[in-house]
């Protein structure tokens, strides 16, 4: 499209800072469109996140962290599907070509991308405010990828990492040992696909652990009891007033862990593969008939489950 708003040097600005070699795509930056070649009986795993300054992250933010976190919350998506990522477009738009923010926001970009073995292969850039967009694209064999729907009643339900420390850490900047749950998550992408056969459903947190849990027994018409004290919190949110810990644990946003459904069976194996990735892996309820989600207290009360986080609140 004929644009406006084109920055002066857009060229150059691409060249010098989003054009390194994309090895896994057959073509990558600089012509129409990247050419990319998924390989036999792959299903190809498409998702876009939108970040806008002032919405999503503060002016100011650091632009290294910003650029790992733009990617990183894909990676979780690719990671809530089982699938492994491939490939990354990047749209950008900028108040100014500042040489120095695109080249911390690139290097924080490109580090979290070959990380995980993902080459940047388009994209567009134009002026206007500082909005980030990331279409990432990734490869799952065949009918094996983690969707949303298939949890059933008896499936335990797991939990990866630790919640809340994002959620807590926004509202408590002098809290450095948590600022990185924030600023730079460490998305579940081995964990995801490893979880391929394992997990009959799977999500990524970015709304808060009951709301997105929700989603999971929305899309297989189930319901779940959880144990309050079986949900895994860092140290930091721990010490924290129970109100707060209650609503940084079950409400909190922006930690991208992995909620997972699987068959009691699976347990053991669960375990292992905890053990193997370092990761911990913690089991903190169970799928049931109905549709209700049910956070049980440690007298096995029903607690009161607050709201995660939604853009139109009706
Ligand atoms: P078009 O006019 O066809 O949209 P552009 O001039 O916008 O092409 O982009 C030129 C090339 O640079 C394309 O290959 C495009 O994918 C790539 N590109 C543009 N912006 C970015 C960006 N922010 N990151 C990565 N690649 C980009
Ligand atoms: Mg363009």
């Amino acid at each position: 499209m004929p644009d406006a708003g084109r920055l002066a040097s857009e060229f150059d600005l691409i060249r010098r800072h989003f054009s390194r070699p994309a090895p896994g795509a057959a073509l990558g930056v600089g012509d129409d469109a990247a050419l990319l070649r998924p390989q036999a009986g792959m299903e190809l795993a498409v998702s876009t996140d939108l970040l806008l300054e002032g919405r999503h992250f503060l002016p100011g933010a650091d632009p290294r962290r910003l650029g790992h976190k733009a990617l990183a919350v894909n990676l979780s998506d690719m990671a809530a599907m089982g699938a492994a990522p491939r490939w990354a477009t990047l749209g950008l738009a900028l108040p100014h070509a500042d040489d120095a923010w695109l080249a911390a926001f690139a290097d924080g970009f490109y580090a979290m991308a070959a990380r995980h073995g993902v080459d940047l292969v388009g994209g567009d850039t134009t002026r206007g405010p500082l909005a980030i967009s990331v279409t990432i694209l990734g490869e799952v064999p065949a009918g094996l990828a983690l969707l949303r729907g298939g949890a059933v009643p008896g499936d335990d339900i797991w939990v990866s990492g630790a919640l809340g420390g994002a959620a807590l850490a926004l509202a408590r900047p002098d809290l450095e040992d948590i600022a990185d749950r924030l600023h730079a998550p460490e998305p579940r992408v081995e964990l995801g696909e490893r979880l391929r056969g394992l997990a009959s459903a799977a999500i990524d947190v970015s709304d808060g652990f009951a709301q997105d849990l929700g989603h999971i027994l929305e899309r297989s018409g189930v319901g779940a009891v959880v144990e309050f004290d079986a949900l895994p919190a860092p140290e930091a949110v721990k010490r924290e007033a129970p109100e707060v810990r209650i609503r940084c644990t079950l409400a909190g946003g922006d930690d991208y862990e992995l909620v997972f459904t699987a068959p009691q069976a699976h347990r053991a194996d669960i375990e292992r593969l905890s053990a193997e990735l370092g990761l911990p892996l913690s089991r903190v309820g169970s799928v049931q008939p109905g549709e209700r989600l049910l956070v049980l207290d440690g007298g096995r009360q029903p607690m009161a489950v607050p709201r995660g986080f939604d853009h139109f609140p009706s």
